[in-house]
């Protein structure tokens, strides 16, 4: 039986989907999301393959610290390297979430830094980096991401999306919405003229 934990982190993973389809950070099977099971050295994890946009608690997989598949009858996401790299590393991290947020990439394509154009961007999103491609899946994403996220809430992976981490799904999902929100606003401002920026003595 699973604990009351458990359950409730199944439907906040589906609940996070959800959203960042339905607000366009993610297409049909793109994106994923996991949540750690502490008491069980476990995670939860979005399957692969799958229609995000509308996943049932029982469609999360469940695997080990080593990406074995513990409960789930579809294959966990292929993005399982990045969310265990992430795990293993940074123990105070308990959620991560990887969307494809188009503003926030497409700054990035365009080597536009995320700047203090609201206090947000100004304090959670000071120092974003833009981390080189890597193949999706890849042990060497996991590894680049587990790195630079220790200390951060979110990282932006050159030519493919974002990275973001919290203590639960929705926080996770908060700072990509942040994030994607910042991004709206210094490309808008961009195309009509130069960003106004939050004086620095006001930070
Ligand atoms: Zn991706």
């Amino acid at each position: 039986m699973p604990s009351d934990t458990e359950k409730s982190l199944r439907e906040e993973l589906v609940k996070c989907m959800k959203i960042l389809h339905s607000r366009g950070l993610i297409s049909g099977i793109g994106g994923n999301a996991s949540a750690r099971l502490p008491r069980e050295g476990a995670i939860l994890i979005t399957p692969s393959g799958k229609f995000k946009g509308d996943l049932a608690p029982d469609d999360i997989c469940k695997i080990d610290m080593e990406g074995r598949v513990l409960e789930g009858y579809v294959r966990p996401s292929i993005e399982s390297p990045l969310h265990i790299a992430i795990y293993r590393s940074s123990p105070h991290i308990n959620a991560v979430i990887h969307s494809h947020s188009p503003f926030t990439t497409g700054l990035a394509l365009a080597g536009k830094k995320i700047e203090p154009v609201n206090y947000e961007a100004a304090v959670i999103f000071k120092e974003v980096p833009i981390l080189d491609f890597r193949i999706p899946g890849s042990k060497e994403l996991g590894e680049l991401v587990a790195q630079n996220i220790k200390n951060r809430k979110a990282v932006i992976l050159q030519n493919h999306g974002v990275v973001a981490v919290g203590a639960t799904p929705l926080e996770a999902l908060s700072i990509i919405e942040s994030l994607e929100e910042v991004s709206i606003m210094i490309f808008v401002a961009s195309h009509f003229g130069e960003v106004k920026l939050i004086p620095k003595d006001q930070i």
